[in-house]
């Protein structure tokens, strides 16, 4: 079997992997890992932008009160803090590698800021309505430029290599499939970094990308890990819906420009549900609002209105939105949006410290895939990509510190023989079915709104398919659907079985059988795995 040898070995080419990449540059020979096109990731998706403090009327104090009332009671101050202060100094880094954000038509030496809900201030730097894609390219291409930085697509990684297979032990490298040339290869690296974003595909409907299957939560679980807070799933109130329209979000900085919603009847509902902030209430009560319609009314859908604006505004303001929603038929400027919720972003995820490690010291996590403690119970509108920047930042600063004591390191190659990568004989449809299974299960039962015997009776289903899995395709395949199968299944159960733990409501988790805050309450859900 082919062994590469790297000193960083970093897992993603979102944000968090190519930030972190460019912050490490000098320290040594780093390999980034992404099992698409570099570019297919949440990040190059984003469309709202990154919150940062930048008018005077604003403040740090005033952000961080907006971060901890959204998160419900659950988020770290020392993290918030951390994160907020230190935003300035990222959007700086993100300008100096060459992200051109909007300016201020009427004052050009302003950046635009949009407001997004929860955000008590005008607060968002953004790129038009495709500020990750933005931040994307820039990244890819400053990253292309370093030499010692190599960009491998098509590269799944599905398996930590832990010196101690009998209990949580330093990171070796990484067991990898080469989807290309179908064959597996081992990383041996110094650090590992999992940048491997969210989890929406466990979800039937999702603003994800194809990649969110939660991999790296699920092999950092797998080497015994703690994984926090797995309950806190966002979901976004609007994703286009139409027939051929595959997750495309319909921004939340259109309600911040003042978009309304509509329900079947074309009447506003928002006010019966949050009487003074309406449209722009944080994303669970509009999520849920929209919900309650739905139910009420049977309709398939609701409505997004923004065609109150000027025409000529709202097409250089949304450009992307505004010839996507037109591909589908849907003149924005003169018709209402259809829209509904879906699974947009994870809260929680790999349990890390402030500078992004996590239990084992050797192995940090970043990004969406990790549970810093920012969000809490809820995450903010546009404060994730500025997380994925901080953190990156943080960890930088860790791994540069610990690199002497790392140099030395020794890395043994694991004993694993090439045999015991299989491929797939029976037809595939019986893992596509496992697939559709899972995301159904959770959509039906796991969603928006739970109760303890929905999460009891998909508890039972997700069981069955673990067994299922375990009995028929244990061990590694050579096939990336075999093994998304299995990081679904993992982090389906861990959502479930953390739902299960929270016996109140709170942040995005709404329990009808307890609809209510516990004024005692458990911070962090905590999952690992027992050896
Ligand atoms: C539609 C949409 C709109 C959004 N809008 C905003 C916004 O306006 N503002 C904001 O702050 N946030 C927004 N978010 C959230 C934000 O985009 C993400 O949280 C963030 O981009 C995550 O970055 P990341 O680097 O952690 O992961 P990603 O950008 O998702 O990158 C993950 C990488 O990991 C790779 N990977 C995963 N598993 C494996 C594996 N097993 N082997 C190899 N590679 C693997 C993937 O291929 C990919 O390269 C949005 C998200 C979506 C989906």
């Amino acid at each position: 079997m082919d062994i590469s040898k790297t000193d960083i070995l970093i897992i993603g080419s979102g944000i968090a992997g190519l930030s972190l990449a460019l912050k490490l540059k000098d320290l040594g020979e780093i390999t980034i890992l992404t099992k698409k096109r570099a570019f297919e990731t949440s990040t190059s998706l984003a469309q709202g932008g990154i919150a940062c403090v930048m008018e005077e009327d604003d403040s740090f104090e005033l952000h961080i009160q907006d971060t901890l009332a959204v998160g419900d009671g659950i988020c770290k101050k020392e993290m918030v803090e951390m994160v907020v202060k230190s935003a300035p100094e990222r959007i700086k880094d993100l300008i100096n590698w060459g992200v051109e954000f909007d300016r201020d038509s009427e004052n050009p030496k302003k950046f635009h800021l949009t407001l997004e809900g929860g955000h008590s201030r005008r607060r968002i730097l953004h790129v038009g309505d495709y500020t990750g894609r933005a931040i994307e390219n820039t990244l890819i291409e400053r990253v292309l430029e370093v030499e010692n930085i190599k960009i491998l697509e098509n590269f799944l990684i599905v398996k930590l290599i832990t010196e101690d297979l009998l209990k949580p032990s330093r990171i070796s490298g990484a067991f990898v499939l080469d989807l290309i040339h179908v064959k597996p290869v081992i990383f041996l690296a110094k650090v590992v970094v999992l940048c491997t974003g969210g989890a929406g595909k466990v979800y039937l409907y999702t603003s994800n990308p194809d990649t969110a299957t939660g991999d790296g939560i699920a092999l950092a679980y797998q080497v015994g890990c703690r994984i926090a807070n797995m309950e806190f799933v966002q979901f976004h109130p609007t994703c286009l819906y139409h027939p051929k329209a595959k997750n495309f979000l319909i921004s939340e900085s259109l309600r911040g420009e003042g978009a309304i919603l509509l329900n079947a009847e074309g009447k506003r509902f928002m006010h019966k549900y949050e009487p003074v902030k309406k449209e722009l209430a944080p994303r669970d009560i509009v999520t849920r609002a929209i919900d309650m319609e739905l139910k009420k009314t049977g309709a398939e859908c609701v409505y997004l209105d923004i065609s109150h604006l000027p025409s000529d505004y709202i097409k250089k303001r949304f450009p992307y939105i505004y010839e996507t929603c037109l591909k589908f038929g849907i003149d924005i400027t003169s018709q209402p949006i259809p829209v509904v919720p879906a699974a947009h972003y994870l809260c929680g995820g790999i349990y890390t410290n402030i500078w992004g490690q996590t239990d084992i010291p050797n192995l940090f996590a970043i990004g969406e895939c990790a549970c810093t403690g920012l969000h809490g119970g809820n995450r903010l509108a546009s404060n994730s990509l500025l997380e994925a920047l901080c953190f990156s930042h943080q960890a930088s600063l860790k791994i540069k510190n610990m690199w002497n004591e790392l140099k030395e390191l020794k890395i043994k190659p694991p004993l694993i023989k090439e045999t015991a990568v299989k491929e797939i004989k029976e037809e595939k449809i019986f893992i596509s079915h496992n697939w559709d299974l899972i995301r159904k299960i959770m959509w039906d039962f796991v969603g928006i709104v739970r109760s303890l015997k929905m999460l009891e009776f998909a508890m039972k289903r997700i069981e069955f398919i673990k067994n299922e899995i375990k009995e028929n395709w244990s061990g590694i395949y050579l096939d990336l659907d075999t093994m998304e199968l299995k990081s679904i299944t993992i982090v389906a159960e861990l959502i479930v079985r953390s739902a299960l733990q929270r016996l109140e409501s709170r942040g995005t988790h709404y329990l009808i059988d307890y609809p209510f805050k516990r004024e005692k309450y458990q911070k962090d859900t905590i999952i690992f795995k027992n050896f």
